[in-house]
């Protein structure tokens, strides 16, 4: 029997020999692309198995170095079991990664030492931020709220003021006991049309004074309740006859002044007529039906009249200066009734 035949016969198998089979066995461990069995050594039973096996567990290492864990791994023994707990681990990990994704702060990992206290940290860190976060959201929805409130409280306060201010201008505006403007609102306003007559398309405006005849005698009669009743009455009548743009005030006691801005003689003179017709047919408050009359003093003035260097207020007083004259001639005239101003 030779050397050779001596070695073979020696060999765990047939075809190789000890040495050649943990030499190729180690080499297919250790290397990535490990040797073929030669045929020889396929003749050792088992051998292609382990080969197989050895190769499968190397396949599924190389994807698990890889990053990737979907591997089906088709072999079983331990080995194989520790891989498949390993991958099993890691994709509980990818899920527990998305449950933090997704807001879920409870997970802890409870292998891969470091790995696991860093994971648990953060997820610990994260809810306390978390917590804190919504503490301060919470706050600030508060704050918010507060703060809306505040807003609506001051936006209450201007509008009330606003409102208030403007009562305020409207009374100041207005005599208390009629209601209709007072002097100082008329001045402000008729000074105006004054000033509009001298550019004005319009020709005209009317001034008309307007006196309750004998209303010392009726107080006397009647007493001061009645005669601030006859007062009432005459602006109230007055006032529904008028237009918008009519600028009607008491002008003190029981005179008042009205003026119709953009009106000629002839409506002047129509309108003076009609308000001292309504009055005159008015329902008295005295107790026994007295009448009461009034009387008017009218004047027309025509834009041709003005001198453009005359302030509105300086044309405004000769006005009245001239419509008071007017309102003396329907005095004298029998009262009851509308005198016009003619220059003398
Ligand atoms: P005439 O026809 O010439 O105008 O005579 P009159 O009596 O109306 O005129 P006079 O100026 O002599 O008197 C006006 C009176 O008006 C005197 C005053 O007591 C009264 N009077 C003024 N204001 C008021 C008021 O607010 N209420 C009442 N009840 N009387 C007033
Ligand atoms: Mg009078
Ligand atoms: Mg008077």
């Amino acid at each position: 029997m030779t050397q050779a035949a001596t070695a073979k016969e020696s060999a765990p198998g047939p075809g190789c020999t000890a040495a050649e089979l943990v030499d190729f066995l180690e080499k297919q461990l250790l290397q990535y692309n490990g040797p073929e069995p030669s045929p020889e050594m396929l003749l050792v039973p088992g051998l292609e198995r382990l080969c197989a096996y050895i190769n499968e567990i190397k396949a599924v290492l190389a994807e698990f170095s890889a990053g990737r864990f979907d591997r089906d791994i088709k072999c079983g023994g331990n080995t194989a079991g520790l891989l498949k707990a390993l991958r099993g681990n890691i994709r509980h990990l990818t899920w527990q990664c998305l449950m933090v994704a997704e807001g879920d702060l409870s997970q802890r990992v409870d292998f891969m030492g470091e790995f696991a206290d860093a994971f648990n940290r953060m997820t610990a860190s994260l809810a306390e931020y978390r917590d804190i976060l919504e503490q301060k959201q919470t706050e600030l929805l508060a704050m918010t709220e507060t703060l809306r409130q505040e807003v609506k409280l001051k936006e209450d306060a201007l509008l009330a003021l606003a409102a208030s201010e403007e009562t305020y201008r409207q009374k100041s505006l207005r005599d208390s006991m009629t209601g209709i403007y007072n002097r100082g609102y008329f001045f402000e306003t008729a000074e105006r049309e004054m000033e509009n007559l001298k550019r004005s398309k319009d020709d005209s405006l009317c001034l008309l004074m307007i006196d309750i005849d004998h209303f010392k005698i009726f107080n006397d009669t009647y007493g001061h309740l009645c005669g601030d009743q006859v007062i009432k009455m005459v602006t109230g009548a007055i006032d529904r006859i008028l237009r918008k743009s009519d600028i009607f005030a008491r002008y003190g006691g029981e005179e008042f002044v009205l003026m119709l801005p953009a009106a000629n003689l002839n409506r002047g003179r129509i309108i003076a007529e009609r308000i001292r017709m309504t009055i005159a047919n008015s329902p008295s408050p005295a107790r026994d039906g007295q009448s009461i009359t009034i009387s008017i003093g009218l004047v027309c003035i025509n834009q041709s009249e003005l001198n453009p260097a005359t302030s509105g207020q300086q044309l405004l007083l000769s006005a009245i200066e001239r419509a008071d004259i007017a309102l003396y001639s329907a005095k004298t005239n029998g009262r009851n009734c509308v005198s016009l101003y003619t220059r003398a």
